[in-house]
């Protein structure tokens, strides 16, 4: 626990696991509760490609061309798992993280990158060691028909994502 420090947001704790820097909470949520905002410089989908590192990506997709670049907050430091705590509602613009389910102080927060993602480039081996890993992160369009549509539901895919998932389905047919 020598390495745990408190970061900008007091709710929320940084700690390096052996998935390197992870988020903990550090009080109890409630489900649909907010957690943080997700900042950072805007970059184009070209000038992601060009400064992504594919072992260790901060960029998060937030719309078809867009990215929101790595930061020093919390929101960067917060970890992939297939079966999320957390997930992301574009809001007005805003990029919010919302707790999907109840979560207890010390619990890890996460969410699924595959949620906010469409961009037919970057994926990445997943260990997050859920019972139901899916062993790779990649596009929303990959995923299971029935994970879709459960994180559909729960309001956490932003449309951008919804509609490359459709266009790529009717491509396909
Ligand atoms: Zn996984």
């Amino acid at each position: 626990m020598d390495s745990e420090h408190f970061i900008d947001i007091t709710f929320l704790t940084m700690k390096v696991t052996n998935k390197g820097k992870s988020i903990f909470a550090n009080k109890h949520f409630n489900a649909h509760s907010f957690i943080i905002e997700f900042r950072g410089k805007v970059y184009t989908k070209e000038e992601y490609i060009r400064r992504l590192n594919p072992s260790n990506n901060h960029y998060l997709q937030i719309s078809d061309e867009l990215f929101l670049g790595p930061t020093r907050t919390a929101d960067n430091y917060i970890n992939h798992s297939c079966n999320p705590n957390t997930g992301i509602k574009i809001i007005d613009g805003a990029v919010l993280l919302f707790s999907i389910k109840p979560i207890h102080r010390g619990e890890e927060i996460t969410f699924d990158y595959s949620t906010t993602m469409a961009e037919d480039y970057w994926e990445m081996n997943c260990c997050c060691g859920t019972k139901n890993c899916r062993g790779k992160v990649r596009d929303f369009k990959h995923l299971p028909r029935e994970l879709q549509e459960k994180y559909i539901g729960l309001g956490i895919v932003p449309d951008f994502v919804i509609r490359h998932s459709n266009r790529s389905l009717q491509l396909a047919m």
